[in-house]
């Protein structure tokens, strides 16, 4: 048995091996001109609606890449009923037989990779290899919580008791989950809430990003055609401000899983706490400001690759991303240089081409607020560098990499989400106010250290609030049953995606005294 247990995590692609990887850029570059449709699916089935939006491409504004119908709250109120009333049987049904669809579910992504891959390039401009990490993480969490869903449910745990009465404490769903994704991770965040709400027994309602609908909709065709029941899944596209804040809003849900921003998650908590209804548990995964800290012993060269990869790379799009550097002054400058240069070297452009490191941000908002932060902080800030953007744009939307020296992690005041780098000096003498400093913005998600004095590294680590804490190594991309990921404070409530307990929140538990 290796670490994984009898589980193994999905194996990458090896694109040095020409064999594999020209069938492999063949395969998903001929869905570059598929025109996908989609819209809600209730009780299984695709709903016309009256309202169906275009898609069009992060990286190329002009090019729609298909269209997809948005739900209303009727439609959303009739799912609901179905989900409820199917929610009993399904958490009656052998946990066995619900990991098995899960598991079919993981074959059917695999066997469709080409095409998600494909949509995770044109519809959320990330670069093929963000792709390929997308699908396998998405593959790992159903495999992952099936596993985990059999070995913590179906039975029950004897408790004692008197002679003649026996005692079992038993796991089962809450009812119908309200899952609501951000579109940054569209397959494995999206799939990620799904699959631990389904494995516990829980119906679901799923609420995608609006800006990734279509991948939503093909993972939800595949769930329904590895055999996850219709009344139990459904599937609502459409604005958060609406649909998802009608959903959160009724009387009969078991519980909301939401991943993005955090404003999002506090007004969903407002709107459940404004119910009348049954009291229910929001899982909450959120946004950061997230550091990274070099001290003076640190490897420049290795650490300065790391900057990069957790600041830039997926555009700077993920919740774990690098937003501010703090450097020991006595390296800060060699660090700058070295940043410089590598930062010359990162490649932005077309996400379909291999070689790309950097793509567009989702949206033109998201590149005008992204752009408006970059002037704005120069007031107080100076420009240390920027990456060059790509001659040919295409009225994409692209944002230079960008890396902007500041006094304080205060002149932040809210995040940025996307590929701009905040670079602080500090002086070992003043190592306590940087730790209250960054514990102080009350986010608690990623937190790097780069140092070679290990008890250094691993007492500033303690004393950082954060959920995911990375030693001498890049600060990005968790591993399913590996680093199991979520933050605290403002980053969200816990539990770890990906991690051993975190079905638990989808459950609620019953105990049977029985004196027959
Ligand atoms: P967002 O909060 O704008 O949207 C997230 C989802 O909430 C979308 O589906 C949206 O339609 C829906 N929504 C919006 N308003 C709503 C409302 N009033 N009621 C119910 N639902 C509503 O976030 P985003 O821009 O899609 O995603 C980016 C954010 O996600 C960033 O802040 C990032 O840090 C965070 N994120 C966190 C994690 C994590 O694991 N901690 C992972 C990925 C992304």
């Amino acid at each position: 048995a290796d670490i994984f247990g009898t589980r193994k995590n999905s194996m990458g692609l090896n694109m040095n091996i020409e064999s594999q990887s020209a069938e492999f850029f063949e395969k998903v570059r001929s869905f570059q001109n598929n025109q996908w449709q989609g819209g809600p699916i209730v009780n299984g089935k695709l709903v016309e609606t009256g309202q169906r939006v275009g898609v069009t491409s992060p990286q190329q504004s002009t090019h729609q890449i298909g269209t997809i119908g948005w739900g209303d709250a009727d439609l959303a109120a009739e799912a609901l009923t179905s989900a409820n009333a199917a929610q009993v049987r399904w958490s009656n049904t052998d946990v066995n037989v619900r990991a098995e669809a899960l598991e079919k579910l993981a074959d059917l992504l695999e066997e469709n990779l080409h095409e998600l891959i494909a949509l995770c390039t044109l519809e959320a401009g990330k670069t093929l290899q963000d792709g390929v990490d997308e699908v396998r993480e998405a593959v790992d969490f159903c495999r992952y919580y099936a596993i985990q869903a059999r070995e913590l449910m179906g039975k029950g745990e004897k408790m004692p008791g008197p002679t003649g009465e026996t005692n079992e404490l038993f796991t089962q769903g809450r009812g119908t989950f309200i899952c609501i994704s951000p579109w940054n991770f569209p397959l494995a965040i999206f799939l990620g809430q799904i699959s631990a709400a389904l494995a516990t027994g829980n119906s679901v309602i799923a609420k995608p990003a609006e800006q990734t609908g279509l991948i939503a909709y093909r993972a939800v065709q595949l769930a329904l055609e590895a055999g996850i029941p219709g009344d139990v899944l459904h599937f609502l596209p459409g604005k958060g401000a609406e649909i998802g804040a009608f959903l959160v809003s009724q009387e009969e849900i078991g519980g909301v899983c939401f991943t993005g921003s955090t404003n999002t998650a506090q007004a969903i908590n407002r709107a459940l706490a404004a119910r009348t209804g049954a009291l229910v548990p929001l899982i909450a995964e959120t946004g950061g400001q997230n550091a990274m800290l070099i001290d003076s012993t640190a490897l420049p060269e290795q650490a300065v690759t790391d900057i990069a990869d957790s600041a830039f790379k997926s555009a700077g799009q993920r919740c774990s991303a690098l937003r501010v550097l703090y450097v020991q002054d006595d390296i800060a400058d060699r660090i700058i240089e070295l940043l410089k240069g590598a930062m010359q070297e990162l490649l932005v452009g077309d996400p379909i081409e291999y070689k790309t490191d950097v793509g567009p941000v989702i949206d033109g908002i998201a590149k005008t607020n992204l752009e408006q932060h970059i002037i704005d902080i120069q007031h107080v800030g100076k420009l240390i560098a920027e990456a060059p953007m790509p001659d040919f744009t295409n009225n994409g939307t692209f944002v230079a990499p960008t890396a902007i020296e500041i006094d304080s992690i205060s002149q932040l005041v809210r995040e940025n989400f996307g590929p701009i780098l905040h670079i602080i000096r500090f002086k070992r003498e003043n190592l306590d106010a940087v730790i209250d400093d960054i514990n102080n913005t009350g986010f608690g998600l990623t937190f790097g250290i780069h140092s070679r004095n290990e008890s250094f590294a691993y007492d500033v680590a303690k004393r950082i609030k954060a959920g995911n804490v990375y030693i001498n190594r890049n600060q990005v991309g968790a591993v399913v049953g590996v680093q199991p990921f979520g933050g605290r404070g403002l980053s969200g409530t816990g539990p770890k995606a990906g991690g051993p307990h975190y079905l638990y929140a989808f459950m609620t538990e019953k105990t049977f005294t029985d004196n027959i």
